[in-house]
């Protein structure tokens, strides 16, 4: 049997624990990659995996992400992730969340959690309810806080024009077309601060009403699924799913840009030297796409107002330049760029 140490996705984390509460049936996995920058901060995520090798792996791989986004943020914290083992019947009870909730407290603040795929903001609050390492909360309004969608869409917007200006030498969205795969939370922001610019939107979604009612909200057209990643245009925004940029999809790009918020774009390391070798100015994700978790630490931090927060997220088009002047000096494509660099904030 394969020792956590042997994964392929383990890369020195500093602790991972295995929580089991026999009384609610909680299975967890509670992963703490690095904590040199602060607490391994990243959400819980609620899955039924095929087999607990799956889980560990997840949970391994998606906290040592949490530590390279949150050091490219310019964040006090440092990565962590936790995976609840689902049941097939995906049965998510009071007595689990709770026993999750002390879980995490028993971890003193060593790992601070907040939601993910499968978990919403009334799971949290149940946690909450045992731990105060805890973000993702609902706020009073005007507070810092609440849905990140707004916030990833601004900074992604902003990444956006930064790799207009660098890639096609505009100040301005004006007049672009821009395509954008998904219509959801990011995808829709992004959208309507680029039609108010004047940029031409197309988007797509795997549903289709969704796709129909923003194309109409920012005077865009919708385009088939299967045909957003060919089309020609200015930029590709990924904005749905990770995994998009394969060997054949890069070969089939018909765009200078591709800068969008979905997570872990590069089906491969050696995908972002394909995108790179084709001159297309690929801005790595978990960099363009930290305005979410930005609010987030702010909430949970209590460092900043929505002006406050609003710089940092600013700050991100300058990031992006920072590695893109690295790759132009040195030949390596953004991506590896990227993680060199964080793992030089995380001292690895
Ligand atoms: P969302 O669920 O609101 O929207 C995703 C949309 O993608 C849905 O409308 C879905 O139907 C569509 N979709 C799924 N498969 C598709 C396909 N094959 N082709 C076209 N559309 C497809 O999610 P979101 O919050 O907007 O997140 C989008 C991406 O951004 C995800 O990868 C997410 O991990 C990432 N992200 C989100 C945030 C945030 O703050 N919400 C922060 C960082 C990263």
């Amino acid at each position: 049997m394969q020792s956590p140490w042997d994964y392929p996705d383990f890369d020195d984390h500093e602790v991972v624990h295995f929580v089991t509460d026999r009384a609610s049936g909680l299975k967890a996995i509670i992963a703490v990659h690095s904590t040199h920058l602060g607490p391994g901060a990243g959400g819980v995520r609620f899955w039924h995996y095929a087999d607990s090798a799956s889980a560990i792996s997840d949970a391994l791989r998606l906290s040592r992400g949490m530590s390279y986004k949150n050091a490219m943020a310019g964040l006090p914290l440092g990565g962590g992730k936790a995976v609840i083992l689902a049941d097939s019947a995906r049965t998510k009870t009071p007595e689990m969340l709770a026993a999750y909730g002390r879980a995490v407290d028993g971890l003193s603040g060593n790992y601070v959690t907040a939601e993910d795929v499968g978990m919403n903001v009334a799971d949290l609050v149940a946690v909450s309810k045992q731990t105060k390492y805890v973000s993702g909360l609902p706020v009073a309004a005007g507070a810092v806080g609440g849905d990140p969608g707004p916030h990833t869409s601004y900074g992604v917007y902003l990444g956006v024009r930064a790799a207009v200006k660098r890639a096609l030498g505009k100040d301005s969205l004006s007049g672009l077309h821009i395509a954008i795969q998904g219509a959801g939370s990011v995808a829709g922001g992004l959208a309507r601060l680029a039609a108010k610019d004047g940029a031409k939107i197309s988007v797509a979604d795997i549903d289709a009403a969704r796709a129909g009612k923003l194309a109409n909200e920012v005077g865009g057209a919708t385009v088939d699924p299967a045909s957003i990643l060919t089309l020609e245009a200015d930029v590709l925004s990924p904005c749905a799913l990770g995994a998009i940029l394969t060997e054949e999809s890069i070969a089939a790009l018909r765009v200078p840009v591709v800068a969008g918020g979905a997570n872990n774009q590069l089906a491969t390391p050696a995908d972002g030297d394909r995108i790179h070798a084709r001159g297309i100015l690929y801005a790595p994700d978990y960099v363009i796409n930290a305005g979410g978790i930005i609010n987030v630490a702010s909430e949970y931090l209590g460092d900043a107002d929505e002006a406050g927060v609003k710089a940092k997220i600013e700050q991100i088009p300058g990031r992006l330049d920072t590695i893109w002047d690295e790759s132009a000096a040195t030949g390596r494509n953004p991506a590896a760029v990227a993680d060199t660099m964080a793992q030089r904030l995380i001292g690895r």
